[in-house]
């Protein structure tokens, strides 16, 4: 499949275009803002995509500050945007445990913000502080474990992440009972432009590499977070979707992977020229350079799609 930039399409076939989802998912960062500074016009944008009938989503792998985190920063694009409004991985991993009746406890390697969604979804998180590393290697030469009621273990962005946190998340898994759930994978976290942090994807890669075992993922691309997308927000046919994201890896690969239709913004982390090292199967159907540029081109051809312009 080629893509398409849309501002070489023609005025029938924005049309069509526009036309196509009722849908749309958006990722946040690199997309509405940039270094947490809305960009220009996105405002306008967001309320010109719902005036023309448009459902409209927002879908960030940033769990670190929950979601009310997220929801603070579409705050200064659109202060009537509710918490139903967005999604991140922690939703999608509490709508699994709970679907699963799960009544154990959790061993948790993320922000104090994520664990705090998951107590206050009502599940119970061990207490890693108490103990030593002597003690621990201790307990992992004799294959015991901490804590005994350990029924999986969560993997996110942890800036206080440590040897023996890993260590301890590592003796967990070596019981096949105990689930692997990971929530972002990305490998990089933007902080600027040109600087990046280090991602959980790293972490992941090396836990599951040291205990054989392959993680359940809720973020961006799994299936996961599309079954709980699909749920949440009545998506019965998925090709009437639009995800509109400025990662390769996270937005594009997820919108593929769920059957969406996909457009790059290049406001982000991906550059025009990033787009050749791609196959066919992994290329966007649109780019276009902002988010914001979709409201000059709904004004400027005077597109109707499901509402009025
Ligand atoms: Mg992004």
């Amino acid at each position: 499949m080629s893509i398409k930039n849309l501002l070489e399409l023609n005025s029938s076939e924005l049309t069509e275009f526009f036309q196509s989802f009722d849908v749309v998912l958006c990722d946040c960062d690199g997309v509405l803002w940039l270094e947490h500074v809305p960009i220009l016009g996105v405002k306008e944008t967001l309320s010109t995509l719902k005036a023309c009938g448009k459902r409209v989503y927002f879908v960030s792998n940033n769990c670190s500050g929950g979601t009310k985190h997220v929801l603070n920063g579409l705050h200064k694009i659109d202060e009537n945007l509710q918490e139903h409004d967005v999604v991140i991985p922690t939703q999608a991993i509490i709508s699994f445990l709970k679907e699963i009746n799960f009544d154990k406890k959790l061993f948790v390697l993320g922000t104090n913000a994520m664990k705090k969604n998951l107590i206050d979804a009502g599940f119970a998180l061990t207490n890693t502080e108490d103990i030593d590393f002597m003690e621990l290697m201790s307990i992992y030469k004799h294959g015991n474990k901490h804590d005994e009621d350990i029924g999986a273990c969560i993997l996110d962005f942890d800036y206080e992440l440590s040897y023996k946190k890993l260590l301890e998340f590592m003796i967990y898994l070596n019981d096949e009972e105990v689930l692997f759930i990971v929530g972002a994978t990305d490998k990089a976290l933007p902080l600027s432009s040109k600087k990046f942090l280090i991602g959980p994807w790293y972490f992941e890669n090396m836990l599951q590499e040291r205990t054989n075992r392959t993680s359940m993922r809720f973020g961006k691309p799994s299936s996961n977070l599309h079954k709980f997308i699909s749920k949440k927000y009545n998506i019965e046919n998925p090709s009437r979707v639009l995800f509109i994201g400025d990662s390769l890896d996270q937005d594009i690969q997820f919108g593929i992977n769920c059957g969406y239709q996909t457009l790059l913004v290049l406001t982000g982390v991906t550059k025009l020229q990033d787009l050749e090292r791609l196959s066919s199967d992994e290329m966007p159907g649109y780019y276009i350079n902002g988010f914001a540029d979709l409201d000059l081109l709904i004004k400027n051809n005077l597109i109707v799609t499901n509402g009025a312009t």
